[in-house]
């Protein structure tokens, strides 16, 4: 006999910072819907579980990345890895959303019907390989943006020669023994900024091999204003002060980067400078060709990486790879480097809603040909968000307004009984641009497998946590774009 599937009102897909925070929020705010978050791996935490290479951390403070209902409460504004697994798990044990999370269960296909307003959901079992089938109302997807399978890492020519050990920091061996190891980094982004002063603690020496420069700002790990905020306000008023804080200043840099780049790059040179020995090569090491925040802003916590260079622990070169050779690489300026162990911090391979296969009413969805409603779904797909968080700031910050818009989206269908949402562009005007506007490479190459953003509200994407608060916070649910049918 065949018995009809398990049903949810709503399936969080993802069990990392965003798929918990989603959950909680879905607890407090819609206690009546019923939910499972189904997660691939065989843990929580994601990004925080996955990567464990030697100094991994949180690149932006965790006032900000810390979730909005339980604020950070250490002045550690820089967090390792290690704390910021800790804050989610705790987070997941502490609101029970740890008893709704199922392990090992890879969403692969999703198909929405409007006849049966719902979604019929195909997962397979990560360690038995088994199908399960369940129907839900709603999807939130909670999958990062990247894949989980494999990093970047360029076709580098001559790399089977290399006689050392090749290492890619997503998939770092917890017994690789670096002490007193002669070590090469490829990159300049902030797994490389990480990288490199962390492995100096032990190696021989660590070079930092990078093709371009990258805009770095050494920053106190701890927050003096934090501190001070702490003494002085209780917690339960301390943590809210800093979020907003950190939010707006961050917000304030970003703009001014916008629009006075020149100023910020004569900041960020001037206090790279101070941090480095007299007559140290600025210029080529560290005066990106772009302006500040075209590409993600790298932080060296207590001005570590520079530190390290001072010291004479980590060098920095910045030239192109000619080829992998027995003993290290070869330069196109023709100079060679040895290394015993080669680290390819060359980035991450982006992948959108976690390579879930969308279908609507037997149509499958072009993802890259829709555009994003309020940075959030997906144009002509209903009941189906996306935490995707941003790009200038903390990616919780929008991830949390994310979570509580979905909730008054749920409790408003739940009022008028409407069971389908689905955005819809009526506006001919509206052209795309890409979803996430920074240059670096890794967000350009995959461009073209992202949905595009549009050129107004609401399929622009703001980059701004007081224009997203003021419209998805303070606003209605209502407006043009969004239809609400299928009644039951
Ligand atoms: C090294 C590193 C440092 C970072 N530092 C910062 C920082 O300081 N500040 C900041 O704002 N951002 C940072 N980021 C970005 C970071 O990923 C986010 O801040 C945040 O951790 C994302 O949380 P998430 O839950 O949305 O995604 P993730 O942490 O990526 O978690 C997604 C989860 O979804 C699961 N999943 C994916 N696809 C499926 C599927 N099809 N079925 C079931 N489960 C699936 C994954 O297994 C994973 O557990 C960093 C990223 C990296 C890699």
């Amino acid at each position: 006999m065949n018995s009809s599937p398990e049903h949810l009102d709503v399936l969080i897909v993802g069990a990392g910072l965003s798929g918990i925070g989603a959950a909680r929020y879905l607890q407090a705010r819609c206690p009546r819907v019923s939910y499972a978050i189904f997660e691939a791996r065989d843990a929580i935490g994601g990004t925080w579980d996955l990567f464990r290479y030697p100094g991994v951390r949180s690149d932006s403070d965790m006032f900000t990345l810390g979730y909005s209902f339980r604020p950070w409460q250490s002045p550690q504004v820089i967090a390792g890895g290690d704390a910021i697994l800790t804050y989610i798990t705790d987070t997941a044990a502490e609101t029970g959303v740890d008893g709704r999370i199922r392990l090992g269960h890879q969403v692969v296909r999703a198909s929405w019907s409007t006849g049966e307003a719902r979604w019929h959901i195909v997962a397979r079992r990560t360690d038995t390989g088994e199908t399960v089938e369940i129907t839900c109302g709603f999807v939130f997807s909670c999958t990062g943006y990247y894949r989980y399978d494999r990093g970047y890492l360029p076709d580098f020519a001559g790399m089977d020669r290399f006689g050392g050990m090749i290492v890619h920091p997503q998939s770092w061996p917890s017994d690789l023994g670096y002490a007193g190891q002669r070590v090469i980094v490829i990159g300049s982004g902030a797994t490389a900024v990480t990288l490199a002063p962390a492995l100096a603690e032990t190696a021989r020496h660590v070079t930092m091999v990078q093709r371009s420069p990258t805009y770095i700002a050494p920053l106190p790990a701890r927050d003096p204003i934090a501190e001070a905020v702490g003494r002085i306000l209780p917690p339960r008023q301390a943590g809210p002060a800093m979020r907003w804080f950190k939010a707006l200043t961050t917000q304030g840099f970003f703009q001014l980067s916008q629009h006075r780049p020149e100023l910020v790059k004569r900041m960020v040179r001037r206090q790279i400078s101070r941090h480095l020995p007299a007559g140290y090569d600025v210029d080529t090491h560290f005066t990106p060709r772009y302006n500040p925040w075209d590409q993600r802003f790298c932080i060296a916590p207590d001005g570590d990486l520079f530190k390290a260079i001072s010291n004479g622990s980590v060098s920095v070169v910045t030239d192109h790879i000619d080829t992998f050779t027995e003993r290290g690489l070869l330069l196109k300026s023709g100079d060679e480097l040895e290394a015993d162990i080669i680290v390819t911090a060359t980035g991450l391979e982006l992948l959108f809603i976690g390579g879930i296969e969308l279908c609507v009413d037997g149509e499958a969805v072009d993802i890259a040909s829709k555009l994003v409603y309020k940075g959030m779904m997906l144009e002509g797909v209903p009941n189906l968000a996306v935490a995707v968080g941003y790009t200038n700031a903390s990616w919780t910050l929008k991830c949390d307004l994310t979570c509580n818009y979905v909730c008054r989206l749920l409790n408003h269908m739940q009022a008028t009984g409407m069971r389908q949402c689905t955005p819809v562009n009526r506006d001919g005007s509206v052209s795309g641009r890409p979803l996430l506007g920074l240059t670096s490479g890794y967000v350009q190459r995959s461009a073209h497998r992202f949905p595009k953003q549009g050129s107004r509200f609401p399929w622009q994407v703001h980059q701004s946590y007081l224009r997203d608060y003021r419209a998805l916070r303070l606003r209605g649910i209502r407006d043009q774009a969004m239809v609400f049918s299928n009644q039951g």
